[in-house]
């Protein structure tokens, strides 16, 4: 049976102020985010009907349209409260929430109008974002890199960044793997296509600096409950030629939580005590009983 179509469901988006029926939750063909790129987005979960980190998701989603160049209609705190509302609408309580805000249809061109912003926030329920999370994922080495600081917005969780994400992951399942690691553009080992990334070596955690790449809420959570545990980090310029050196790795974000990387381009990695000991915190953190 194919799966219900995000557009085709029942219940509410917020949009621009209140809320429609999530059919109703549209936008013209012609959107200069269409058509240019020009949206921002979150993804986020709520464990027990409570948004993590909602107001640091609401901040970064701020942060990203001032990066493009667009400044929302809405506080964080307004963004916060229509999530929570919309949590409690749909009746939800485990689940994955899209902000977003995109230019719109006012003007079409590369250069446009730039207070005609729109805001909207759908959610729904969502399990593991990996099959079989747990066993551990492959990963290949993306075809793309991420670009330079200079070269793309990297510090905006922009739209238009996703675009070699989508390439790398659509290549990564074409070969058989789950999900592709980025290198960036110097060649250093940069993150997943949609999380951050973590390598484990004498009981050291290991992670890339975020230079070029989002500095993701989970990555931090995971750092500051790794350091709470006595357990030393380094953030670091990281590079290929190390991968062989590392006992264990795994991926965090919003949508992939911690998950444990058994396989970078047939190096092999076991998912062990420090992967399992973060992964039980974050669960304890968040209050995810099944984790
Ligand atoms: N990198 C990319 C490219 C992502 O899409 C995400 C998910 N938002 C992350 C890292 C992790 O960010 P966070 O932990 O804030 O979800």
């Amino acid at each position: 049976m194919a799966a219900q179509s995000f557009d085709d469901r029942d219940g509410w988006v917020w949009m621009d102020g209140e809320f429609v029926p999530h059919r109703d939750a549209r936008v013209h063909v012609l959107t200069h985010a269409l058509h240019y790129g020009s949206c921002v987005f979150e993804g986020e979960r709520a464990y027990g009907g409570v948004i993590f980190k909602s107001r640091e998701h609401s901040e970064r989603l701020h942060a990203s349209a001032n990066i493009l160049g667009f400044k929302l209609p809405y506080s964080a705190e307004e963004i916060d409260r229509a999530k929570a509302e919309l949590v409690k609408k749909q009746g939800l309580e485990n689940c994955y929430l899209r902000a977003l805000a995109w230019r719109g249809s006012q003007q079409m061109g590369v250069a446009t109008k730039r207070d005609d912003v729109h805001v909207a926030i759908a959610a729904w329920e969502w399990g593991d974002y990996f099959k079989d999370r747990m066993k551990g994922i492959r990963l290949m080495v993306a075809p793309w890199r991420r670009p330079a600081p200079d070269t793309a917005p990297c510090n905006s969780k922009a739209a238009g960044l996703y675009m070699i994400c989508t390439l790398s992951r659509h290549a990564a399942l074409d070969a058989g793997f789950d999900d592709a690691m980025m290198f960036d553009w110097r060649g250093q080992i940069a993150e997943g296509t949609g999380a951050n990334i973590f390598f484990v070596r004498d009981g050291v955690l290991h992670t890339p600096t975020p230079d070029c790449f989002l500095n993701g809420l989970t990555r931090q959570t995971i750092i500051k409950l790794a350091e709470k545990r006595g357990i030393e980090v380094r953030e670091r310029a990281m590079f290929p030629n190390e991968l062989a050196s590392f006992s264990e790795c795994f991926l965090t974000g919003s949508a992939a939580e911690v998950t444990p990387v058994r396989e970078i381009a047939g190096q092999m990695f076991k998912p062990g005590a420090m992967t399992e000991q973060l992964m039980a915190d974050f669960s304890a953190l968040t209050r995810r009983a099944n984790a």
